[in-house]
């Protein structure tokens, strides 16, 4: 992902509005890019901020440790998405290996 992308993605991101897969990507380019993040913090204050003060909620008196919190969530998101695909794709596989060797035992069967 590119500074250009990544950028289209803050507001997606802040309104929870961005997909796990785009996620990924979106967060690693936040962790090596300084002008990304600062881009993202300060759309987050302003989002979140104004958002806060109309619902009068507590958490926009630490704007940089909600983000942080915010941005600690989605990691484990990420992770909990990869696992889930990893899971998905082992179950696949034994679901393959199994029809192959119901097919090989009914061949075996009828030769
Ligand atoms: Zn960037």
């Amino acid at each position: 992902m590119n500074c250009r992308e990544a950028e289209g993605c803050i507001e997606e991101y802040i309104g929870h509005q961005l997909p796990i897969e785009r996620q990924e990507a979106f967060l690693q380019h936040i962790s090596q890019c300084t002008e990304c993040r600062e881009e993202l913090e300060i759309n987050y204050m302003v989002y979140v901020g104004i958002a806060g003060l109309e619902e009068d909620r507590l958490d926009i008196y630490d704007l940089p440790g909600a983000l942080e919190r915010e941005l600690e969530v989605s990691h484990q998101q990420v992770q909990q998405h990869r696992r889930a695909q990893q899971v998905n794709y082992a179950l696949t596989t034994l679901a393959i290996v199994g029809v192959i060797l119901c097919v090989g035992i009914q061949i075996g069967l009828w030769l």
